[in-house]
């Protein structure tokens, strides 16, 4: 079964300001789209086609040479994106709760510190990319990774992460990706990360 773009699970407009409209549209309906479109064409007639994205992703190591490069980044493409439209919410922002205000608690020592240590490693990663919260037991940990590599290949489980491509931010924040790192706060859906840690 082909892999297929799954709908925002918004409107294009539903994170304004923060996220404008026009970035949403062409970030979800071309960019998630080319990737999906693109693992489709590199998987076709192998033995990749049928298995799942999270399986891929965990597997990319079996891959074959020839298609490699192809499903790493377009796989990793489409397993990001689809997390990151999760990530995000008309009804984000504020603070966790519960478990995961504890682990940020324990790990960074406030949330305060933890926002500055995560826009701090975005703005580390030099050029395109993904800034990461992860958890290792119960420990939390930020990392960042290139192109569209994931922690998850790495056997690491992802809580939260932050697109730093230029076309998640560039059409509104221009070369300005620390705006763009702490305006996003005020979207991200603290409700799926506390899902994730509890998984
Ligand atoms: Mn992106």
């Amino acid at each position: 079964m082909a892999f297929t773009l799954p709908p925002l699970p918004y409107p294009y407009d539903a994170l304004e300001p923060h996220i404008d409209e026009a970035t949403m549209k062409l970030h979800h309906g071309k960019h998630h789209q080319a990737y999906v479109d693109k693992l489709n064409a590199a998987v076709a007639s192998s033995e990749w086609e049928t298995k799942s994205i999270d399986e891929i992703m965990l597997s990319l190591d079996k891959v074959p040479e020839k298609i490699k490069a192809a499903v790493r980044n377009n796989g990793g493409g489409h397993y990001n994106h689809s997390l990151f439209w999760q990530w995000m919410s008309p009804n984000g922002g504020g603070e966790p709760t519960g478990k995961v205000a504890e682990a940020i608690e324990a790990k960074f020592g406030s949330f305060a510190k933890f926002k500055e240590e995560f826009e701090a490693a975005g703005m580390s990663r030099f050029g395109s990319g993904w800034v990461w919260l992860i958890q290792d037991g119960a420990e939390l940990s930020i990392t960042t990774t290139p192109y569209q590599d994931c922690p998850v290949s790495e056997g690491k489980k992802v809580l939260l992460g932050n697109d730093l491509w230029e076309h998640a931010y560039y059409l509104k924040y221009q070369n300005r990706r620390l705006e763009y790192l702490a305006a996003w706060w005020n979207v991200v859906n603290w409700n799926r990360v506390t899902e994730l840690f509890s998984q």
